[in-house]
């Protein structure tokens, strides 16, 4: 079974307000044909807003880049799920491995943020992925595994329905080192299963999970042709209105 694909661009910390503007537009103008994809962006806070009034009208959906767990409060430079939800936010993107990496992001708060968009009403896009010195020591699914799994924790059955998942090998983002279909499908397969295990086969079966590396035009096809892949999530090649809409339009 293939589930509606979710192309969703990343533009992490990337493109003033203006620049945002223009390119939601000419998304919007070649969006033409991509009717069976879901497609989304991910502006940076500050241009969420006019992102959002500028998507009216278009099937384009817009995410918040990280959110906070707690509703309001004195938490100075985060943003929580209702502000997203206010400027117009349907996703969230969890967990990313730069949060990861860079801003002491871990399972436990992963799986705060979760609960929080959920029960905020915003969809979740969770993301997983094993650093290179992992792979390379034959540890990718253990962590994997166990990324998916604490991230999850906690989440009912009605709340998973509404999870998109994103696994993304840390060594082959904005590297230009794409995992092959064959890696991607591989991983792709054991969290179909986890899910599968943690949930049942009816959800496991309809859960969307993208893949995000170095996905480009020219390699999309190939990455979508595997059987567990149902999307991808788009760092570099979502700044340019060309190169985003080759991959929504695989
Ligand atoms: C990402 O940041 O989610 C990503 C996949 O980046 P890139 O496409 O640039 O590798």
């Amino acid at each position: 079974m293939k589930r509606r694909p979710i192309m969703a661009g990343n533009w992490k910390m990337n493109m003033l307000v203006s620049e945002a503007e223009a390119l939601v537009k000419g998304l919007k103008s070649g969006l033409d044909g991509a009717e069976e994809v879901d497609v989304v962006v991910a502006p940076p806070f500050p241009s969420l807003y006019s992102v959002g009034k500028a998507l009216s009208g278009s099937s384009i959906a817009l995410a918040g880049q990280n959110l906070h767990w707690e509703v309001s409060g004195a938490y100075t430079g985060e943003v929580s799920a209702t502000m997203l939800l206010d400027v117009g936010c349907k996703y969230v993107i969890i967990g990313h491995s730069e949060r990861r990496q860079f801003f002491g992001e871990n399972d436990e708060t992963v799986n705060r943020r979760v609960k929080a968009a959920l029960s905020a009403g915003l969809d979740p896009i969770v993301c997983v992925g094993e650093v290179l010195e992992e792979r390379k020591s034959g540890r990718t699914w253990e962590v994997v595994g166990r990324q998916t799994r604490e991230g999850l924790e906690g989440i009912s059955k009605g709340d998973a329905e509404r999870l998109v998942l994103a696994y993304e090998p840390v060594w082959a983002i904005g590297t230009g080192e794409t995992a092959t279909p064959e890696q991607v499908q591989e991983v792709h397969a054991k969290i179909r299963g986890l899910i599968g295990e943690l949930y049942d086969e009816g959800i496991a079966q309809g859960m969307r999970i993208q893949y995000g590396g170095s996905v480009k035009p020219d390699n999309v096809r190939g990455l979508m042709d595997q059987p567990d892949v149902d999307g991808a999530l788009v760092g570099g090649a979502s700044l340019k209105v060309e190169s985003f809409l080759g991959i929504v339009k695989f």
